[in-house]
């Protein structure tokens, strides 16, 4: 869907104002809701508040003010135009009523902003006294629409250009004393602006609104970048606001905030002041070059430099030393000699353990026997019949708990390598496609849709459901909040893991089968479930996975440099930020750089860091080593990396210097007691133990919950502890009927296969209700959905 400029009119000096084709966000947009758009490939998600819609026309209208990089870019977008991704509309809308008078002040663009509320509390009936506040009258927007709009409109300029010389605090003082009546405040502009009017008002003990705009990078609930302290609670402005009582706000903490990535984004224009985009992509470090050239599909990448590690078969990993450097691939994977001789060792069992570890029953003797024969292709497609990831689950999954611990060599010797084998197969099919085409090896029944089905999310869990369900003959579009398809596959997992390119190539088998994937899409926002059941989908299915950051909830957690693992990784992953000024969004790593947490997220973070200068990356962690989430493989490669770990410590606050930036972190020691309900023997504080250690940043990775958007606006969806959806765990049906979940969403968070595997049953279970519909599935499909339950019961396969 493009999201052409219909208009674009210059309102100021670097304030432009554009009419966007945005059919669905206009449609539902209300006033105080926001978009979050990107200019380019390498843009950063910026907020912009809806100034106007139009919905017979499926347009809306953005002001948006040159500052940064990236409003810089937008700016120097033309008419006839798209904006590359335009997401929303986001935000909880302004909650207007019949207030009696209401003074709105708009300071900036802040104006813009204030138009549409100005507009519907006249609707509800107040009386609207209006405050337009700029530095210079040149600066002044909007007056005349305004004034058509308002009862009474006051002007102030900073230089006394146009109206009062003063400040809109210096009106609404002079409107208040002189009896001006006043029941409600709105103030939307400049923070400062804000801060004066809320203390202003606050004193007074008159109601005032805030519309806040801190820092954000998904607007989407995710990665907890725009939090803000609110009475004393930490609340994300994109989910929770943007707007918000302004007695409650904690200004100070959120101007502090606001400067975090400033000061790096101000030098980095001014060395670039004088530079085209050419110029600038002519000065791109090597790196950067290439990976813009990846995006447009001029260039591969090129080998890394490799060094032999043995492990097993030995398998090529980079040295420690040389991929500290680089956000390249650790492990490069065994060749076809390498591959033949570690299939070799599997003995064949007749009762194969592995199988039964395995979340989603890969035949692994089947396609490993293949592999020995120097049969890969066919090897692949043994693969590909039990789920569509085999490049990322043979590089991600934990198959030390899984397969390979259950593995029958185990027991004596070195278990067979089975994810890496799986990873071979997956990579040589790519690099082989006539014989990717055999082992693709899935042909849609039928290539008439009978139905349609929407899959919510593009994680491993809604790609899983898709491909089953096209695959059935069932027409399928994914709706994707994000401007990447992939879910933590995309944000998440660094590429020293699991690089982009294999993420873009399971993503495309899927789309190969049919499958439409709609990006920048928030489903409860942009389009409810209701609608998408009017507008013909039969089901859906809900993979929104579990993107909520969990914080500590300690003391001093909102100072700068204190990061959420989303958001850091976010920022490193999907923005690719470490290549910051050539892709705009910034990103921010200390000296010395504390991850909290020993799961997954933290190693990839702590591993990041390193990566991106800290000099001393350290996981601090509450329990021991033996507790530890993680993957193996994933702790020893960041202790070959230099990763420090603090074992049996506790973070219980932060400390900050005057400049809101953190400086250290007070620990408390822990010793092991009785296991809890994990079966982990729970941390005990030990009294009397608290040292402060100083860092710079800090960046915590002790877990998420599921993101929260789609059970807050799909009444009647039942949800349970930490927010996770509830469902049958047969069917995987939640409380409404013709909508499933699965993945993270469900599970609270656990493995990339073990959402692969929730997907699959959900299609069985879909299909199943296709059928049950009358009219809706054509005779053949019963049959096989019974063919491909009896498989799923016996641990086989239907294909
Ligand atoms: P996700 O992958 O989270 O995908 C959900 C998608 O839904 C997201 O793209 C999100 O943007 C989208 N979405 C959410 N709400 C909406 C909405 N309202 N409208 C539209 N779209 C929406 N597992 C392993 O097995 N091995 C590992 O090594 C590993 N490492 C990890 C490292 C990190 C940093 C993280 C965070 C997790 C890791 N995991 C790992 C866990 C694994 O990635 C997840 O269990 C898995 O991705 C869950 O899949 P999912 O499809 O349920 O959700
Ligand atoms: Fe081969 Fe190990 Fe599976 Fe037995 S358990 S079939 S040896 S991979």
């Amino acid at each position: 869907m493009s999201n052409r400029i219909l208009r674009k009119t210059r309102l100021a000096e670097r304030i432009w104002e554009f009419e966007v084709e945005a059919p669905r966000i206009a449609k539902r947009a209300e006033a105080g809701q926001f978009v979050a758009l990107r200019s380019s490939e390498v843009g950063e998600r910026v907020p912009i508040t809806i100034s106007e819609k139009d919905p017979e026309r499926g347009v809306i209208t953005l002001v948006v003010q040159e500052a940064g990089m990236e409003t810089q870019s937008l700016g120097s977008l033309k008419e006839g135009e798209d904006i590359l991704d335009v997401l929303g509309p986001l935000g909880k809308p302004t909650e207007l009523q019949a207030e009696g008078t209401c003074v709105c002040i708009g300071g900036g663009v802040g104006i813009a902003i204030l138009r549409p509320i100005v507009r519907a509390l006249k609707e509800k009936g107040n009386r609207v006294v209006t405050i337009l506040g700029a530095r210079d009258r040149s600066l002044l927007i909007l007056r005349k629409e305004l004034e058509a709009l308002s009862d009474e409109v006051l002007v102030c300029t900073d230089n006394g250009s146009e109206g009062v010389h003063g400040m809109v605090t210096d009106v609404l003082r002079q409107y208040l004393d002189g009896g001006g009546k006043c029941d409600r405040v709105f103030a939307i502009g400049p923070l400062r602006m804000m801060w004066a009017v809320g203390d202003m008002t606050t004193e007074r003990g008159i109601p005032c609104t805030v519309s806040l705009n801190p820092v954000m990078l998904c607007a989407s609930g995710m990665c907890g970048a725009c939090r803000v302290s609110v009475g004393g609670e930490t609340l994300f402005a994109c989910v929770h606001g943007p707007e918000f009582e302004a007695s409650k706000v904690n200004f100070a903490e959120l101007q502090a905030r606001q400067m975090m990535y400033r000061e790096a984004e101000e030098r980095i224009l001014r060395e670039h002041a004088t530079c085209s985009l050419e110029e600038r992509h002519a000065e791109l470090p090597e790196r950067a070059a290439k990976e813009i050239q990846m995006i447009s599909g001029a260039a591969e990448g090129e080998p890394s430099k490799r060094k032999i590690i043995p492990k097993h078969v030995p398998v090529t990993i980079l040295e420690p030393k040389e991929r500290i450097k680089t956000f390249d691939e650790v492990s490069l994977g065994y060749n076809e000699e390498e591959a033949i001789a570690e299939a070799n060792r599997c003995i064949e069992c007749k009762n194969p353990g592995c199988v039964a570890g395995c979340p989603v029953g890969v035949n692994i003797p089947a396609f490993v026997s293949l592999i020995a024969q120097g049969k890969f292709a066919e090897a692949y497609q043994v693969v590909c019949e039990s789920h569509m990831l085999g490049a990322v689950c043979g590089r991600v999954c934990p198959q030390e708990t899984q397969c390979e611990q259950l593995c029958a060599l185990g027991k004596k010797f070195d278990s067979v390598c089975i994810g890496r084998l799986e990873r071979f197969c997956a990579d040589w099919a790519a690099a082989h496609p006539e014989a990717m085409a055999r082992a693709n090896g899935h042909p849609v029944v039928t290539p008439e849709w009978w139905s349609k089905v929407a899959v919510i999310g593009s994680g491993p869990a809604g790609l899983c459901c898709a491909a089953d369900l096209a695959k059935a003959g069932v027409k399928v579009t994914i709706f994707e909040a994000l401007h990447r398809p992939g879910g933590v596959l995309a944000y998440g997992i660094p590429e020293f893991r699991l690089p982009r390119g294999v993420v873009d190539r399971e993503v495309q088998r899927v789309k190969d089968l049919g499958v439409d994937i709609e990006l920048n899409v928030i489903v409860g926002r942009t389009v409810t479930l209701d609608e998408l059941f009017e507008s013909g989908y039969k089901a859906v299915f809900v993979g929104s996975g579990a993107g909520l950051p969990t914080f500590l909830n300690i003391p001093g957690e909102n100072l700068k440099g204190v990061f959420s693992a989303n958001e850091f990784l976010t920022r490193v992953n999907l923005m690719r930020a470490r290549l910051f000024p050539f892709y705009h969004t910034p990103i921010y790593v200390g000296d010395v750089t504390f991850v909290f947490g020993a799961g997954n997220t933290a190693m990839d973070a702590v591993r990041c860091a390193l990566r991106l200068g800290s000099r001393d990356a350290r996981i601090l962690y509450r329990r021991s080593r033996e507790e530890a989430p993680a993957r193996h493989e994933e702790l020893e490669h960041a202790e070959e990396e230099g990763v420090r770990f603090e074992f049996l410590v506790a973070p219980t606050r932060f400390i900050g210097n005057d400049d809101g930036w953190v400086t250290g972190v007070e620990i408390q020691r822990m010793e092991l007691g009785e296991p809890d309900a994990s079966g982990r023997r729970r941390p005990v504080p030990i009294g009397g133990s608290e040292e402060i250690w100083p860092c710079d940043c800090a960046i915590v990775a002790v877990g998420q919950s599921p993101n929260p958007t789609i059970p807050q606006t799909t009444p009647g969806l039942e949800t349970g502890r930490r927010g996770v959806i509830v469902v049958d765990k047969e069917t995987l049906a939640t409380s409404i009927p013709g909508i499933y979940s699965g993945g993270d969403a469900v599970s609270g968070g656990t493995t990339v296969i073990e959402a692969a595997g929730h997907g699959r049953k959900a299609a069985r279970s879909i299909l199943r209700y296709l059928c049950s519909l009358p009219g809706v599935a054509p005779p053949h499909v019963l049959a096989r959905v019974e063919a491909l339950e009896a498989a799923a019961a016996g641990g086989g396969t239907a294909e």
